[in-house]
């Protein structure tokens, strides 16, 4: 084959997928840096050559944003990622947090078609690439801003729900204030998912684009507490409001023990660190008993980042999961990174107790030895005891099972309709809720859920919000009323209209 001539189909799909290249683990593990390296401008070429720009793109619907990944990939093997950076940017607001977080495997490289036979093209890699090279050379970002229509929209919470809803508003022309709880904005993105996964300076970025583009910012304000709903709208003057409020209320274990000293719930600690700067005692004085010794409960995604935040502080880390590898809810890679950083993981194990000392701290956990029997309703192996229990010495202990919506806004509200689990109920096509000009996305429609998902819905709530706002907001409002009803759960198609 000659350098010029047209790479065919197969050759571009049978060409080995470039690996993002990672720390070496004993390294990684002393400092909060980042894991993946990144990719060369060679290696990203390379790799976007191996997208085979289908005439059906299937990569586009897997997206919940609707990124033109072809047309993306396509740039960057030309060597234009500057035209890739834009390309994406017509849809997504923030590509380097999603290059970085998104489960891809399950998304976008889920349903590429190079994947059916061979790796599918590295599309989350590409997207981080283009990210980065657009902030390392500064390329302009230039949102057009649509004149002002003299609207006022509250957003409430600084998550990627928020965000996303703020600037898709704010193009819009309207006038956006969003307002935070904690004393900065980023939501999760920046008190949850860890620095080695997702680098604070990435947020920062995209919090200071959107205030460059006119989007005001009051933090230090609790919506449902300090003001409620009814006064912005009310007193203050909004004319639309969103709820991007996430899902941060904890599920606890309900074991003996759990308020014991040194028991932490997943989001309690990470919160601690990431946002209250509880390793940096004394420059910081946030309290945290990081022991040496810690247990954490749980194999999902955020249990991995709690291990691996906790091995990062100098601790023995000790994963407890009663069912099998097989059955962790973690990513693959997150599961297989936590591996690397020598996390021990104990599957099968359910934790029955925490043993505390006569002064109330902890100093052991007692678990039942499980076994899987028959399938559940979720399709997983139960796991069983065996009758076996064991206990292990630890002197810290970090529960992972999940988040529930805080109810701090809807009992606030009287007519802002919660199911049964709490989640905010809305009109699945526009996001509307049962309250008149309030809309709501992101996980406090969903309960815990991603990113991309979050940022999704707010996209969808944001068009919405704007036909409201223009008067034109007539369709038949489909709140549903049952209590029992799940929070939404959107289909790729439905997320698309
Ligand atoms: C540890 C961890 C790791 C994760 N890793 C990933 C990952 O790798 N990939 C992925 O896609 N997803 C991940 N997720 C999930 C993802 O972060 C969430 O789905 C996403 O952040 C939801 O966005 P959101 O904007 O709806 O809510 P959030 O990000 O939770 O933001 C809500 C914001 O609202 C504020 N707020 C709450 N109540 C009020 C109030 N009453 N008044 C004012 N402000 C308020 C909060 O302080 C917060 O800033 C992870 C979650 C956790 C906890």
């Amino acid at each position: 084959m000659s350098d010029n001539k047209p790479l065919t189909a197969k050759e571009r799909m049978s060409k080995p997928r470039n690996e993002m290249p990672l720390f070496d683990a004993k390294e990684r593990i002393l400092n909060f840096n980042e894991v993946p390296v990144g990719f060369s401008m060679e290696q990203a070429q390379n790799e976007a050559s191996r997208c085979i720009q289908c005439k059906k793109p299937e990569c586009i619907q897997g997206c919940p944003v609707g990124i033109n990944i072809p047309a993306f990939l396509k740039l960057v093997e030309s060597g234009d990622v500057a035209g890739a950076a834009q390309k994406i940017r017509e849809t997504n607001f923030l590509p380097a947090a999603c290059g970085r977080v998104c489960p891809q495997d399950k998304q976008c490289e889920a349903v590429c078609i190079v994947g059916k036979k061979y790796d599918p093209v590295g599309i989350g890699n590409l997207e981080r690439f283009v990210a980065d090279y657009e902030r390392e050379h500064n390329l302009p970002r230039q949102p057009k801003i649509s004149p002002s229509t003299g609207k006022k929209v509250a957003i409430i919470g600084s998550g990627p729900a928020g965000l996303t809803c703020a600037y898709e508003l704010r193009i819009r022309g309207h006038d956006v204030t969003v307002f935070e709880a904690f004393h900065r904005g980023g939501g999760v993105m920046v008190y949850g998912i860890p620095r080695f996964r997702l680098p604070l300076q990435i947020i920062d970025e995209d919090l200071k684009f959107l205030e460059e583009m006119g989007v005001k910012f009051v933090y230090n304000m609790i919506i449902g507490n300090i003001l409620t709903l009814d006064e912005l709208m009310e007193d203050e003057g909004f004319d639309a409001v969103f709820i991007g409020t996430g899902a941060g209320l904890p599920k606890m274990l309900g074991i003996p023990g759990e308020n014991l000293n040194g028991v932490y719930s997943a989001n309690e600690y990470l919160t601690r660190i990431y946002l209250m700067h509880a390793n940096e005692f004394p420059d910081y004085t946030t309290p945290l008993f990081q022991g040496k010794k810690m247990g954490v409960i749980g194999a999902g995604n955020t249990a991995m980042d709690v291990m691996r935040t906790g091995i990062r502080l100098g601790a023995d880390v000790t994963c407890y999961y009663r069912r099998s590898r097989d059955e962790a809810p973690a990513r693959t890679e997150e599961l297989e990174h936590a591996e690397q950083e020598f996390i021990n993981f104990k599957w099968l194990s359910s934790p029955l107790e925490f043993i505390g000392n006569e002064n109330n701290f902890v100093t052991g956990i007692k678990c039942a030895v499980m076994e899987l029997s028959e399938p559940d309703d979720s399709g997983r192996r139960r796991p069983v005891p065996t009758g076996e229990e064991f206990i292990d010495e630890v002197d810290t202990v970090v529960f992972s099972l999940g988040c529930d919506v805080n109810p701090v806004i809807p009992n606030a509200t009287n007519d802002l309709r919660v199911n049964k689990w709490g989640v905010i109920m809305v009109d699945e096509t526009t996001c509307h809720t049962s309250k008149a000009g309030v809309f709501a996305g992101g996980d406090a429609v969903t309960g815990g859920s991603t990113v991309i998902l979050a940022m999704g819905q707010a996209k969808n709530a944001a068009k919405h919000i704007h036909e409201y706002l223009a008067g034109r907001f007539d369709y038949k409002l489909d709140v549903p009323t049952d209590p029992e009803a799940p929070g939404i759960q959107w289909s790729f198609a439905k997320r698309k209209g």
